[in-house]
C-alpha cells in the first residue's frame, strides 16, 4: 500500500518555480515582492456540511481551490500559492487522482502553486489556505463603502442555490438548466481578474459565499452604512427567471449561498470605468443599488414596496 509520502509525491507534488522552496521540507519558503502585502485566507470544506459525500472528486478539488481564489479576488489580491490540508477516510487512488486533477486544473489556470499541506486519515475534510500578493494599501476591504456609492455584482445570482433546491427535490429543473446550475454549484468561477481590475476603482468588495444579503450585510456593518437594493435589477439566469416571482427564487437570488460572485461598491463618478471592465473581461456586471447613510438594508420591489427580506433570508443553522 502507498505510504503517505508516496501519495503526496504522486498526487500533490509539482514544480513550484514561484516559491523559494515547495513541498518536501518542514515548511515552504516564499519571497514576497517588495512593496507588496501578503493576503492569506483559509476555507474548509466538510463532507456532509458543504458537499454531499459522493460528490465527484474532480469538482471537489476544483471547488476547494475555487472558494479560496474567490477570497483573493474579493481582496483584489493576485493569488500565488496554496497549501492543502486533507483528511481522508481511506486511501482511494482513483479518487485522489481525480481530486488532484480538479485542484491543479484550476491552479494552473491561475498560476497558483501548491507549496505544502498535511495529509491524515479521518472524516473527509478539505482545507485550503491561499496566499496572494497585493500592492501595499491596494487591497479592497469590507470597510470601504461610502454613502452614495453604487452597489454592483458580477455574474448572476442564485444558480448554485437553485441547483441545490433541485438536488433536494424542491424544484424540477429542465435538463439544460440542471447543467448550467450544477456547474455554478460545483465549479464556480472565481472572479480573480475582476478583483484585480477593481484595484483603485472600487471602494470595497466581498465575495458572495453565504448569499447576497448576508455578504452585503458584512460590507454595511464594516462600513457603518446601509443600502437600498432594487430587486428587479438583480441579475438572474434564464433558469432563475421562471422562479423569481416565487419565494424559492427570491430566496435563491437574495440569500442563496455558494455563488462566489463579487459584490463591490464604486463611486457614481466611476460608473463608466466599471462598464469598461465588464466589456474587457466579457463579464456581466450589474448595478443593483446604492449605499445609504441609514444603517439598514432595504430591498425594493418594482412597485416601490419593501420586500420582506427576513422571509427570504439565509439562516446558517437552520
Ligand atoms: P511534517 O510532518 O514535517 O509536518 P509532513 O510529513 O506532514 O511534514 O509533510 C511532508 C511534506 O509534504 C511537507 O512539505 C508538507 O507541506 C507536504 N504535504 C503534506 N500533505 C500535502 C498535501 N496534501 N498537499 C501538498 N503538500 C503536502
Ligand atoms: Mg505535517
Amino acid at each position: 500500500m502507498a505510504s503517505e509520502f508516496d501519495l503526496i509525491r504522486r498526487f500533490f507534488t509539482r514544480a513550484t518555480p514561484g516559491a523559494v522552496l515547495g513541498v518536501g521540507d518542514d515548511a515552504a519558503l516564499l519571497h514576497v515582492g517588495s512593496g507588496m502585502e501578503l493576503a492569506v485566507s483559509t476555507d474548509m470544506l466538510v463532507s456532509g456540511t458543504h458537499f454531499f459525500p459522493d460528490t465527484d472528486p474532480f469538482s471537489l478539488g476544483y471547488k476547494a481551490l475555487a472558494v479560496n481564489l474567490s477570497d483573493m479576488a474579493a481582496m483584489a489580491a493576485q493569488p500565488r500559492w496554496a497549501t492543502l490540508a486533507l483528511s481522508l477516510p481511506e486511501v482511494d487512488e482513483i479518487w485522489l487522482e481525480k481530486f488532484s486533477a480538479g485542484l491543479f486544473a484550476l491552479a494552473d489556470e491561475h498560476h497558483v502553486e501548491l507549496i505544502g499541506g498535511d495529509t491524515t486519515r479521518g472524516p473527509l475534510n478539505l482545507c485550503v489556505t491561499i496566499m496572494g500578493e497585493v500592492p501595499r494599501g491596494a487591497a479592497l476591504r469590507r470597510s470601504g463603502a461610502q454613502v452614495g456609492d453604487d452597489v454592483w455584482v458580477s455574474g448572476v445570482l442564485g444558480d448554485a442555490a437553485l441547483a441545490l433546491a433541485h438536488m433536494q427535490g424542491h424544484v424540477q429543473l429542465t435538463a439544460k438548466d440542471i447543467a448550467a446550475c450544477t456547474s455554478a454549484l460545483h465549479q464556480p468561477m472565481p472572479r480573480v481578474a475582476l478583483g484585480l481590475a477593481l484595484r483603485g476603482v472600487a471602494h470595497c468588495a466581498i465575495d458572495i459565499s453565504d448569499g447576497l444579503l448576508a455578504d452585503l450585510g458584512h460590507i454595511l456593518e464594516c462600513s457603518n452604512a446601509g443600502a437600498e437594493i432594487v430587486f428587479a435589477a438583480l441579475p438572474a439566469s434564464s433558469a432563475m427567471q421562471l422562479y423569481l416571482e416565487q419565494p424559492l427564487g427570491k430566496h435563491c437570488v437574495l440569500a442563496g449561498g455558494d455563488d462566489y460572485e463579487l459584490c463591490f461598491t464604486v463611486s457614481v463618478a466611476h460608473r463608466s470605468e466599471v462598464e469598461k471592465i465588464a466589456v474587457n473581461l466579457e463579464l456581466r456586471l450589474t448595478r443593483i443599488g446604492t449605499i445609504t447613510a441609514e444603517k439598514k438594508c432595504i430591498v425594493r420591489a418594482a412597485d416601490g414596496s419593501v420586500v420582506n427580506i427576513e422571509e427570504f433570508g439565509y439562516d446558517h443553522f437552520r
